[in-house]
């Protein structure tokens, strides 16, 4: 048996989440017949402070649909070059909403706010028109960190004067909101839509939710069945995102609890360097460059040893904790990189 830390998304549906999946009721949700998934989209819209939400079958097709619904063919978007919609979505926003890309550095996932608006393009005949600006909270890349509310109140601002819509990738919100200790709404007060991800540390095995006004969560629902994403009695997967929405967010804690104490463990080791401070939430990278093995020898070395991790681009390799790892595991976790890394050295 494998120590998981791949990703968060490899958590296993709760046996509550299976009952409900089985008790569920459930009706054609594309002619709003689903009262599972009707509760679990007003559920989510009133957590997440918007007047609408979507239920999608992922967080990729929730960016995707967003990026349709907010843009016009042609626009350029705004976002930080690390992010999951830039890096790991095959480019489904320049094929399907035919817009083009403005990357901007970030600090911890953060685009400096003055870049945002130099970015923003003038009036101009030769121009591209900005269309969005898009946010990640957290951010997956950067190593799971928060975006401080003061940064979202800086972008909003700016993109409010320019008449520029706000998407925010959430798909760890919660993650955000547990380690904050903010509301989600107070995140998602600064965006016009954001996406969140029951399929991760939440752990329901499938769906995401899109939310926003009213007027744009229709058109939404429209380029939702354009997509091929209307589904039918699709109740018995929304009843365990309703759990999971509902009763899987305070424990999120022990995720960060323990990525703190792996994150701990890292820095100690020789050949390893690990910015402990670094780590807000429940995403640990770790940069492996100083231990003599390469990231993609140091994830195979540390599967023979019975942990699973993932190589993050060069030199850096990425742990995430989740509900399916307990402490112990952690700690014999460590025991067993510990003994990759000294095997080298
Ligand atoms: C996982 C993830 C997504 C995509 O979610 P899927 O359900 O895997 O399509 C989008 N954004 C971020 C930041 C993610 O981590």
């Amino acid at each position: 048996m494998y120590i998981d830390l791949r990703s968060d998304t490899v958590t296993k549906p709760t046996e509550e989440m299976r009952r409900a999946m089985y008790e569920a009721e459930v009706g054609d949700d594309v002619m709003r017949d689903d009262p599972t998934v009707i509760k679990l989209e007003e559920t989510a819209a009133e957590i997440l402070g918007k007047e609408a939400a979507l239920y999608v079958s992922s967080g990729t097709l929730g960016n995707q649909i967003a990026i349709q619904t907010l843009t016009r063919s042609g626009d350029e978007v705004i976002l930080e070059q690390d992010a999951h919609i830039y890096l790991y979505e095959g480019a489904g926003h320049a094929v399907y909403a035919g817009v083009s890309t403005k990357t901007l550095p970030g600090v911890r996932g953060a685009m400096n706010p003055e870049d945002v608006r130099k970015a923003i393009r003038t009036e101009n005949i030769h121009h591209p028109r900005t269309g969005l600006i898009c946010v990640e909270n957290t951010h997956n890349k950067a190593g799971g960190t928060i975006l401080p509310l003061e940064h979202l109140e800086a972008v909003s601002k700016i993109a409010k004067e320019h008449g520029v819509p706000v998407h925010m990738d959430g798909a760890r919100l919660f993650n955000a909101v547990v380690g904050s200790g903010h509301k989600a709404s107070a995140f998602t007060q600064y965006v016009d839509t954001v996406q969140v991800c029951f399929s991760k540390g939440l752990g329901a095995p499938v769906g995401s939710v899109l939310a926003g006004s009213k007027e744009v969560i229709e058109q939404a629902r429209f380029i939702r069945k354009r997509m091929g994403g209307g589904m039918r009695q699709v109740g018995v997967i929304a009843a365990p995102a309703l759990i999971a929405l509902t009763k899987m967010v305070d424990r999120l804690a022990e995720d960060h609890a323990n990525a703190k104490l792996l994150a701990n463990g890292l820095a100690e080791m020789k050949g390893l360097q690990m910015d402990v401070s670094s780590v807000d939430t429940n995403i640990v990278i770790v940069n492996v460059a100083n231990s003599g093995l390469s990231e993609l020898e140091f994830v195979a070395r540390l599967k023979d040893e019975g942990v699973l991790c993932g190589d993050f681009g060069p030199e850096l390799v990425r742990f995430v904790t989740h509900k399916d790892v307990t402490t112990e595991q952690i700690q014999d976790a460590l025991v067993k990189i510990g003994r990759v890394v000294r095997g080298v050295a």
